[in-house]
């Protein structure tokens, strides 16, 4: 791949990806018998899943089927053992290191059931050092972490550090960081996990919200109600995804 043809500037240049030529031409994440190995733990086992853009899709399944590797597969922070990770038409086994953090930092936005915030610092300049690596000027990074503070709700907080929050405050800052970025893709862990129940049920609408703006959101938990309230949920188990209510309502077409 020569400079000009990197992930960001082709993705804006003319809209074309490598992927655009085969394949399914709306998919922006597709995982081909993905395998990860960790030491002697098989993590994934020959996970397959395609999401295409604007999709709110939730992944259940229980503790250590291989959902958050899974998610990580698809952030492309790390590299599978066995398989194809395509992201948004690039095969990532194709991209140099550098290549794949460029393609992430355009693209991708991360949730954490841990938020993830530093300490001590308040939460604007958390939100603003998200874009650190996004190639956007630290003013911009400033205006931009102030807008999507106030996307969340948390206008009224930017001078506030972390430990002034709440846990649900917390988590909505967390997901500030991920969006400011305006990435096409939201992948969150668990991010409820951490949160009472009302909580919980705010940071699920604020999902919803962004995928309604726009954003393809892809969401993991344990909370059946929630899984439940999803257009979509991919079912895990031992490593493989096992059930798509995509699938089981028809082709996905
Ligand atoms: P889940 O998110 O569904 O609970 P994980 O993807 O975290 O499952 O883990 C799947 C399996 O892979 C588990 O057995 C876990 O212990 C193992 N595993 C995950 N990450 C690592 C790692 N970095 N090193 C070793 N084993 C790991
Ligand atoms: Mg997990």
């Amino acid at each position: 791949m020569t400079r000009d043809d990197s992930p960001v500037t082709t993705r804006h240049a003319n809209g074309r990806r490598p992927g655009d030529d085969e394949g399914d031409h709306q998919a922006l994440v597709q995982l081909v018998d993905v395998s990860k190995i960790y030491g002697e733990v098989a993590a994934l086992r020959g996970a397959t899943v395609t999401i295409r853009g604007g999709e709110l899709v939730g992944i259940v399944g229980p503790s250590g089927s291989g959902k958050s590797t899974m998610l990580n597969m698809i952030g492309t922070l790390d590299r599978p053992s066995g398989g194809t990770v395509r992201i948004d038409g690039y095969d990532v086994a194709a991209l140099s290191d550098r290549e794949l953090s460029a393609l992430r930092a355009g693209t991708i936005g991360f949730v954490f059931q841990q938020f993830h915030l530093a300490a001590g610092i308040p939460v604007l300049d958390n939100v603003a050092d998200g874009l650190i690596y996004s190639g956007i000027a630290p003013r911009e990074r400033l205006d931009l972490a102030e807008e999507a503070l106030r996307r969340v709700g948390l206008g009224h907080r930017l001078d506030h550090r972390p430990h002034e929050l709440s846990g649900g405050e917390q988590q909505r800052v967390a997901i500030a960081r991920a969006v400011a970025g305006e990435p096409d893709l939201l992948l969150a862990d668990e991010p409820t996990g951490n949160l009472d129940s009302a909580s919980g049920t705010g940071v699920m609408a604020l999902l919803r919200e962004l995928h309604a703006a726009g954003t393809t959101v892809v969401v993991i938990t344990h909370d059946r109600d929630i899984a439940a309230s999803l257009p979509r949920q991919v079912e895990m188990l031992d490593g493989r995804v096992v059930g798509d209510s995509a699938r089981t309502r028809g082709p996905v077409c």
